[in-house]
């Protein structure tokens, strides 16, 4: 490997990688390899782009090109990605927290609760982050993979919240016991057909599972929804992310399940992403 500047790796590079994955999404990708092999802040490789790479942070670098160039997510290569100003391990067991999902963060702790509960959840980004923005807050975070409840034991852990959240292997309602004033998920909601459009970082990299519940994308809803009653306290909420064009379909099985107050929330592109109701005092 001959030694050569960051500046002429990352256009090299990028020469590889626009091309597969379109130019400013290379970019970007390749200032966060450079900064994980580097060690670099984003400021520094800016300014440092005529240093020298050495040998180990070029193999580094090398290597997390070569993954990137097989349309392997960023955050999987990383192995951490951001979700509301904390770091989440990442792997191919979870979806990769998204900012789409902040919309229901925001929600959920617009109104005050103290025992909440969030049905599969991944990575355990909604239910570490709800717990660590309110240190009063305990809750119950279930799924149905063994290996996504490890990872979001392994979140809980990291962002100092594992005293106060208690882990289920359950498929949906089923086994799960307590009542609660903020029940959340994000399902997975992506139709059978759209999700043969999903981009390759997603539909070969990500859990299928987590992503659709085939048929008409709507069936995680029927059954939380379902089931929802018995395990809201008197005025508890139920806040679930959506597809954009769900909003209706859902809104309609809140009122169904007999909870007032339904809403459908825009997320900050401007399309619904949250439903939201509560139980009637
Ligand atoms: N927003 C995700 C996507 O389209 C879907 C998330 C989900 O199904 N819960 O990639």
């Amino acid at each position: 490997m001959s030694t050569q500047t960051i500046g002429a790796w990352q256009r090299a590079a990028l020469a590889r990688l626009a091309p597969v994955i379109g130019p400013a999404e290379a970019a970007r990708d390749l200032r966060l390899i450079l900064m994980r092999a580097t060690g670099l802040s984003a400021a520094h490789l800016g300014v440092g782009s005529g240093e020298v790479l050495t040998p180990t942070a070029q193999a580094q670098a090398e290597a997390m090109l070569a993954a990137r160039l097989t349309h392997q997510p960023l955050a999987q290569i990383l192995g951490e990605w951001a979700f509301y100003g904390r770091s989440f391990h990442v792997s191919q067991d979870t979806l990769v927290p998204r900012p789409d999902t902040e919309t229901l963060i925001e929600l959920a702790l617009a109104q005050p609760f103290s025992r909440m509960v969030d049905l599969g959840t991944g990575s355990g980004a909604i239910a570490v982050t709800l717990l660590a923005e309110r240190a009063d807050a305990r809750g119950l975070a279930s799924d149905i993979s063994q290996a996504a409840l490890d990872m979001a034991a392994r979140n809980a852990q990291r962002h100092g919240v594992a005293g106060r959240l208690d882990l289920q292997c359950a498929d949906w309602w089923a086994g799960i016991a307590g009542r609660f004033d903020l029940i959340v998920s994000n399902p997975p909601y992506v139709s059978a057909a759209d999700y043969a459009g999903l981009a390759p970082e997603i539909t070969q990299w990500e859990p299928r599972a987590a992503l659709t519940p085939g048929g008409d994308g709507l069936s995680a809803y029927r059954q939380i929804l379902g089931g929802v009653a018995p395990f809201l306290l008197a005025e508890g909420r139920c806040l679930v992310e959506i597809g954009a064009d769900q909003g209706r379909a859902v809104a309609g099985l809140f009122t169904a399940a007999g909870l007032v107050d339904v809403a459908v929330h825009a997320d900050i592109n401007g399309k619904d992403r949250v439903v939201s109701g509560r139980r009637a005092p």
